[in-house]
């Protein structure tokens, strides 16, 4: 069956759904309309809604690249099937809708805070983690053949002003000195003569670890491959209580209530305020939007001038995030609303196209 946004039987999609805020979840939106819904092709078979009570010995919370990936890793590390929970459609939530854009960011700090705040082995040990899972990720890829059109070639830190440069060049060498990382420095004419015709850029720092993916084929390839390690994936099943009783998790859905002694929480910033007391408050959804252009004529692709496939983002506090896509569209994203009933405001759709006319004018 081809990826459809329309889900049989499902709600429509509600741009303003706000889990922090909206006290009802689910079951059953279409997913959102996105490039990557609509340029998915096939879609694995998932198992459908939870239809009765079951026992099972784990159950993962959330169908999204982390619950999906914890699913692959318990059967893979441990032999454990998981049963994974997902209120909507498989990877409803983020994973269908980001820049499809894989680095080893790890957060505001630089490396070199990292040495500051704690010391170099604990940073070397962090950045080792970092790298190490960008590994696991593309061995995942590899191993199981998921066609989310891997583009690997590094990603590229652009300065967005030249008072970024010497930031980056300290960085550059902290990561190739202290860290082994091969790093590199670009000028701005490298960059606008090798990388893009970004005419805020004045220079860049290159890191080997980068690469542009198709964000739900890579989710929908998860899917393929955790049901293929013995993974049920069961669609339109929020959990909507959970009981712990005798040793046991209850979790009930609208149509089954699904025991399991373990459970894992995967729900990332869609999780509702009363999923679990140890979800309630603590989590910092980190907002974002996203688009994508038409396909680009020839004239504008050589206006842009953007040579590969990388992922490009700017040193900016709230960074623009782009590159240019297979099929020859470019995708730029940045900040967005804080709260769901902001989220249509045209003010963010304007920062985008105008964050876009910026680097690449006519
Ligand atoms: C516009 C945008 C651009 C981004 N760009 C990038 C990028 O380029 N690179 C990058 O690395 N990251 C990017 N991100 C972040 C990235 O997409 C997320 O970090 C990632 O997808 C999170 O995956 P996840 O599995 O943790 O969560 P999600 O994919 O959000 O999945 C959580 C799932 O949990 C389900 N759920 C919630 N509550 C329940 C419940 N009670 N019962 C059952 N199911 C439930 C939801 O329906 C959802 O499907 C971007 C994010 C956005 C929004």
């Amino acid at each position: 069956m081809q990826v459809n946004e329309k889900r049989p039987g499902s709600k429509p999609f509600d741009p303003q759904y706000d889990p922090l805020m909206d006290r009802t979840l689910g079951p059953g939106s279409d997913y959102a309309p996105t490039y990557w819904i609509g340029t998915a092709g096939e879609l694995p078979e998932d198992d459908g809604p939870v239809t009765g009570d079951i026992d099972v010995d784990a159950v993962v919370i959330g169908s999204g690249y982390t619950g999906l990936s914890t699913a692959i890793h318990l059967a893979k590390m441990h032999g454990i099937k998981a049963t994974v929970l997902e209120a909507n459609g498989v990877a409803y939530g983020c994973s269908t809708r980001n820049g499809g854009q894989a680095q080893i960011s790890a957060g505001r700090l630089k490396r070199s805070q990292w040495i500051d705040r704690w010391d170099l082995q604990t940073a070397r040990a962090m950045h080792d983690e970092m790298v190490g899972a960008f590994d696991l990720f593309r061995g995942l890829v590899r191993d199981h053949a998921i066609a989310c059109e891997p583009q690997d070639g590094g990603h590229y830190y652009i300065a967005h002003k030249a008072s970024a440069m010497p930031g980056l060049e300290a960085e550059s060498r902290v990561l190739n000195d202290k860290f082994g990382y091969g790093s590199r420095m670009l000028s701005r004419e490298e960059v606008l003569e090798t990388v893009a015709r970004d005419m805020e850029a004045h220079g860049a720092m290159w890191e080997p670890d980068g690469a542009g993916i198709h964000a739900a084929k890579l989710a929908f390839g998860y899917l393929r491959v955790a049901r293929e390690l013995g993974a049920k994936v069961h669609i339109d099943s929020p959990v909507q209580v959970w009981e712990y009783k005798d040793g046991i998790h209850h979790l009930k859905t609208p149509r089954g209530t699904v025991r399991a002694k373990r459970v894992a929480v995967a729900t990332a910033a869609y999780a509702p305020r009363g999923l679990h007391p140890r979800v309630k408050d603590r989590l910092l959804p980190i907002m974002s939007n996203s688009v994508v252009t038409r396909v680009l004529t020839d004239d504008e692709l050589q206006s842009i001038g953007i040579k590969m496939l990388s992922p490009l983002t700017d040193t900016r506090t709230l960074r623009n995030y782009y590159r240019l896509l297979p099929d020859s569209r470019l995708q730029i994203g940045s900040r967005a609303a804080i709260t769901g009933r902001d989220a249509e405001n045209p003010a963010h759709l304007k920062g985008l196209c105008d964050a876009m006319a910026r680097k690449f004018p006519r």
